[in-house]
């Protein structure tokens, strides 16, 4: 039997249509983790993927928006119980948004922190320019007993995902970081077991159109020839990783 697809780390809420974005994903029988950048989106994210089979909700606050958003973080507080999914969080130390970092840092530190009381809650983690003060936050407040997490678009050093690796971190790939010369050979150390697809849509484009859940096939092609392994087997082990990531934490 063929596996499904996974689109790990998109955003459908940011499509013209979502609720036809989800019902595309649905039809397309693709894993879709959707993520969102604030807490106010969470009401119409839970709502439009209460009944969906294969299209789960993140609650999220993108560090991009910390400076304009940082006074929903009581919010997300009181949505956190509803969902096991967490994201799109972490830090983002590139220019634009340095004078927001101290902040960043606070918010994310406490996201760890109520993660890791509640248990059991998986992360997708952004991580541009900050590699090391987020692997630090996350050694610190989050032990793999208390919740997972995924890398989304890693971008640091090989030496950095070497550390994520030996915390138990996952890494969502998609065909933009496997485009170029440095993003193939961080690639080339992950182990398989750790690695999952994402489209980041509608922030990535494939063919000149913007990336839908579906397209995530391409990843998986590119992947299979980085790897030299037949598609069908990589997406059996990119299924087999999921399954992996789902199961409760241990305490
Ligand atoms: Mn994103």
């Amino acid at each position: 039997m063929s596996s499904n697809y996974i689109d790990f780390h998109c955003h459908l809420d940011l499509y013209p249509d979502f609720a036809s974005a989800v019902q595309d994903a649905e039809r397309a029988a693709v894993y879709t983790l959707t993520v969102t950048t604030t807490p106010k989106a969470w009401p119409r994210n839970r709502e439009v993927t209460a009944r969906t089979r294969y299209v789960r909700a993140a609650l999220g606050l993108h560090p991009q928006l910390a400076q304009e958003r940082s006074d929903e973080i009581s919010l997300w507080d009181q949505y956190l119980p509803e969902t096991r999914y967490i994201g799109e969080v972490g830090i983002d130390a590139s220019p634009r948004y340095y004078r927001s970092l101290d902040l960043q840092r606070e918010i994310f530190r406490h996201v760890l922190e109520e993660s890791a009381l509640q248990g059991n809650k998986i992360l997708s983690v952004h991580s541009v320019r900050s590699g090391k003060v987020v692997l630090d936050l996350i050694e610190r407040y989050l032990p793999s007993s208390r919740g997972r997490v995924i890398l989304h678009w890693f971008s640091g050093s090989v030496s950095e995902a070497q550390r994520a690796i030996d915390l138990g971190c996952y890494f969502s790939i998609n065909s933009s970081m496997l485009s170029n010369d440095r993003g193939n050979r961080l690639f080339t150390i992950l182990p398989v077991e750790r690695v999952l697809t994402e489209t980041d849509g509608p922030f990535t484009r494939v063919n000149n159109q913007t990336t839908c859940p579906a397209d995530v096939r391409h990843t998986v092609e590119m992947i299979a020839a980085c790897r030299h392994s037949a598609v069908e087997e990589i997406k059996t082990c990119i299924a087999r990783n999921l399954r992996t990531l789902l199961e409760p934490c241990v305490h």
